[in-house]
């Protein structure tokens, strides 16, 4: 994988080099199948696993660039966005003096499913609130709330690990995913510990479903300006929240910010240079 710069008005799009540089946008139409993992496609071209980088890319705040594949998984890593984030600073970080254009929450709308829920609310900066109930001793529930800005990505989320049973594992590889995983990119949960301790934070586990919840909200294509609250759901929810969002267009409204008002930078960024292939 290689992450190239790329002008303002690019967004996000990933490119198969295997495939003739067939690309495929990150966005929410291109959404294929979720369940484990996020998967995008188009014309029956495949991208799996998209939520880390993109998450990543929303923690860095950077709105345009080219990744470049030869496969249809993104690497796994370590099963955090970190590798990713060190992947962009490392590259540097170029401000492209266009105003960045964020999606701002007008209405509320909430999404339930049995016992999970998602909704969005009204607010002038991002911030997401996670709440989770995993029957395991070492989880149970557990609940993060974080103000996306001012560094709080980077020192809070960024690190979280993915998580999982050998069951969730041997899942994963039957429907073809997750090669040469091991527990080097994943939280092993046994019946009453982990496998591969210790834990980068007490509450590692909650804050991966933040990491993987701006991941998939980056499907929106736009940073998002509101309060998101989810419990116990998923990819699939996450990315149900971005279709329903995007599909009703009272919901929001589209805002540009000025740096003042905002203490950060207000204009699209990309990559410096080329990012080290992985
Ligand atoms: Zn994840």
């Amino acid at each position: 994988m290689r992450i190239l710069p790329a002008p303002p008005g690019t967004g996000i799009v990933f490119r198969r080099t295997d495939l003739d540089g067939f690309e495929i946008e990150a966005i929410s139409r291109n959404v294929a199948r979720v369940s484990y993992a996020t998967s995008l496609m188009k014309k029956g071209v495949l991208i799996s696993t998209t939520e880390h980088l993109l998450s990543a890319f929303i923690g860095v705040g950077i709105d345009n660039a080219i990744i470049e594949l030869d496969n249809l998984e993104l690497p796994i890593l370590d099963g955090s966005a970190q590798p990713f984030v060190e992947m962009m600073q490392k590259a540097g970080i170029r401000r492209q003096r266009r105003p960045r254009k964020y999606l701002k929450i007008r209405r509320e709308m909430e999404l339930r499913e049995g016992d999970k829920f998602i909704a969005v609310y009204p607010a002038d900066t991002y911030a997401v609130s996670y709440a989770i109930n995993f029957p395991h001793p070492l989880i149970g529930k557990e609940r993060f709330e974080v103000t996306l800005s001012n560094g709080s990505y980077l020192r809070n989320i960024a690190a979280a690990r993915t998580f999982g049973s050998r069951e969730d594992e041997q899942a994963m590889r039957n429907m073809g995913l997750i090669r040469g995983a091991s527990r080097e990119n994943c939280i092993v949960l046994t019946r009453d510990g982990i496998e591969n301790g210790p834990l980068r934070f007490e509450d590692e586990f909650v804050r991966h479903k933040v990491l993987d919840l701006v991941g998939d909200l980056a499907l929106l294509g736009k940073q998002i300006l509101g309060n998101v609250v989810a419990d116990r759901a998923g990819h699939a929810m996450h990315t149900a929240l971005v279709s329903r969002i995007l599909r009703d267009k009272s919901l929001w409204e589209e805002v540009t910010v000025s740096a003042e008002e905002f203490d950060r930078p207000a204009v699209t960024a990309s990559l410096a240079a080329v990012g080290s292939s992985l």
